[in-house]
């Protein structure tokens, strides 16, 4: 059984799941270059189910993602790390920012999504799944 961990970088905010990643997702939305001070985030999908999160400092933010519902992401208040999301559109699922675990080493991404909003230096692999925006249901 895989046990997933991670923090932020100051150590005050951890977490930890037993519970299987279902995908690793690179997101390209603009939201996310904001949030992230990078051009790009590394999502990995797990279920809410099991995910335990400690620490004092936990704080959150709320917007509108791209596609109109909220998007509640969650970051340390000391340090400003991100450390995962809480998606309408996903429920049941938290999306955890692969740099914020402890071994990112494993969560190889799979699909490529909102790549209309990537920044044209980035080099997207276009073997995998990608879209334009997220896909459509
Ligand atoms: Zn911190
Ligand atoms: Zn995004």
């Amino acid at each position: 059984m895989n046990n997933i961990n991670g923090s932020c970088l100051c150590g005050n905010v951890q977490y930890s799941t037993f519970a299987e990643p279902l995908m690793t997702a690179v997101c390209h939305c603009s939201d996310c270059q904001k949030q992230s001070g990078s051009a790009f985030s590394v999502n990995v999908l797990v279920p809410t189910e099991g995910f335990e999160v400690s620490g004092p400092g936990l704080c959150s933010y709320a917007s509108n993602g791209g596609s109109g519902l909220p998007v509640q992401r969650f970051f340390c208040s000391t340090c400003g790390s991100a450390l995962y999301s809480a998606v309408t559109t996903l429920p049941g699922l938290f999306v955890l920012k692969a740099g914020s675990l402890s071994d990112p080493s494993a969560f190889k991404p799979a699909v490529h999504l909102w790549c209309a909003s990537a920044q044209p230096w980035v080099a997207i692999d276009r073997s995998l799944a990608c879209y334009e925006q997220a896909p459509s249901e």
